[in-house]
């Protein structure tokens, strides 16, 4: 299967890409992750994005797209996979379709999870991630069992940069902008699915994991 999960900053995807790639043993694909791996590992790449991320910009189409070109062909993607993060332009969307069609694959179902400005807002400003696997909590509505500590991996909990008031509305701004418009081009295409993000973890997993059961 191949699954693009779409939706604002903080919707929930990467909280719910977890149990997705559990579920149907396909890569969860995270542009976010690679990106600030590489600002981790102080690469070529990292050092040119690092500025747009802590602004919450977009980092450039052409980045984006030659960084999923070559996630797409490793072979663990053989199965299928789950982009979270990408695509979030139109340009991206077309590079992404031309990508799959010269290895004959196409996305089955995108699965736009809906969150409104006020709950994103709440959730971004009380993220903690972990610097080890990159898992998400929240202070209050997704807690670790020890404060600051990751319960997957023992890794340390922090604050992205991106995560703060300022950073947050603007990146809001952003995915109204130019990436809120793909909603449509996916409609179009008869390939989206609405799910309601604003309810507790447990049941928008139940209901991701039982739409997509149906796209198998
Ligand atoms: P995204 O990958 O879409 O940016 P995350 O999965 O990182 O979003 O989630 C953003 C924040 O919201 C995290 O702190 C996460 O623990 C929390 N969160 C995720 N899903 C829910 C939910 N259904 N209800 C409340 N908080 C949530
Ligand atoms: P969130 O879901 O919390 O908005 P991500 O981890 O997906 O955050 O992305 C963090 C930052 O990485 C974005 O604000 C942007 O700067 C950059 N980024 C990630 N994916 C893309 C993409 N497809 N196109 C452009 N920039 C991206
Ligand atoms: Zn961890």
């Amino acid at each position: 299967m191949q699954i693009v999960l779409f939706g604002p900053p903080g919707a929930g995807k990467g909280t719910q890409a977890k149990y997705i790639s559990e579920e149907f043993n396909i890569p969860h694909i995270s542009t976010g992750d690679i990106l600030r791996e590489n600002v981790r590992e102080g690469t070529a790449l990292g050092k040119k994005a690092k500025a747009y991320m802590d602004k919450g910009e977009l980092v450039p189409d052409a980045i984006l797209i030659d960084i999923i070109k070559d996630r797409l062909q490793k072979p663990d993607t053989k199965k299928g996979f789950l982009l979270d993060g990408f695509p979030r332009t139109l340009r991206q969307a077309e590079a992404l379709d031309a990508i799959l069609d010269d290895i004959n694959k196409s996305i089955d179902v995108v699965v736009n999870v809906d969150v409104g400005d006020n709950e994103i807002i709440r959730r971004l400003s009380g993220r903690r991630t972990c610097r080890s696997c990159q898992a998400t909590y929240h202070v209050r509505a997704n807690p670790p069992k020890v404060p600051g500590i990751c319960d997957q991996c023992g890794g340390e909990l922090y604050q992205r940069a991106d995560d703060t008031e300022a950073a947050i509305k603007h990146r809001i701004e952003v995915y109204k902008k130019q990436t809120q418009p793909l909603i449509e081009y996916y409609k179009k295409k008869g390939l989206l699915v609405d799910i309601d993000g604003e309810r507790e973890i447990d049941e928008v997993r139940a209901d991701i994991i039982s739409t997509l059961k149906r796209f198998q």
